[in-house]
């Protein structure tokens, strides 16, 4: 009887010794997460001139904006391209605290889908705020806030190309004619 209890002690101290490690070497209960989405190749990101990333097409007009602006003397610098839903709702909470500017709630900003870009332009005085103003909605990109004019959107479907001749403020591409030599006397 004394011996099949020992039997039963030994065993039930075994018991225990061994289960904790038995049981953690079960399979982790995995938390629900968000199904894992492959990216699409529309999501792509791309590096754009400057280091900041946008999607893919938008990144590839950017460049080709970006190399035309350079051409003529403009440099495109970008302050915010493409970014996560973190770094959203960081600048939303900033926002909100009253300790940044205006920023969408995460989910709401097509910064998040890398297809807005934050351009250093100062004000809409600026040499490269006049350029991307006359010229930005040739590759794709508009301005779509109001109260920011740094703030450009590819969007190449809701982007209208200018009236050949003219760029996209409805200016004439070419300097208006010079006016005629005046004809008249010299005053002496
Ligand atoms: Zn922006």
């Amino acid at each position: 009887m004394s011996f099949s209890l020992l039997r039963w002690s030994i065993a039930l101290i075994f018991f225990c010794l061994l289960a904790p490690p038995a049981f953690a070497a079960e399979p982790e209960r995995r938390t629900a997460s968000k199904p894992s989405k492959k990216p699409a190749a529309k999501k792509r990101l791309v590096r754009i001139p400057g280091g900041k990333r946008l999607r893919h097409d938008a990144a590839a007009a950017f460049g080709r904006m970006y190399t035309e602006a350079r051409a003529e003397g403009v440099r495109l610098w970008v302050i915010s391209g493409h970014r996560s839903w973190r770094q959203q709702r960081y600048l939303y909470r900033l926002y909100r605290k009253g300790l940044g500017p205006r920023a969408a709630r995460p989910g709401r900003s097509n910064h998040q889908r890398g297809t807005a870009v934050d351009v250093s332009v100062g004000d809409e005085s600026t040499p490269t705020y006049e350029w991307l103003a006359a010229n930005a909605c040739r590759f794709g990109f508009k301005r779509t806030v109001s109260s920011e004019p740094w703030h450009w959107e590819y969007r190449p479907r809701a982007t209208q190309a200018p009236a050949p001749g003219v760029d996209c403020l409805g200016q004439p591409l070419e300097p208006a004619e010079p006016p005629a030599a005046v004809a008249g006397p010299d005053p002496s």
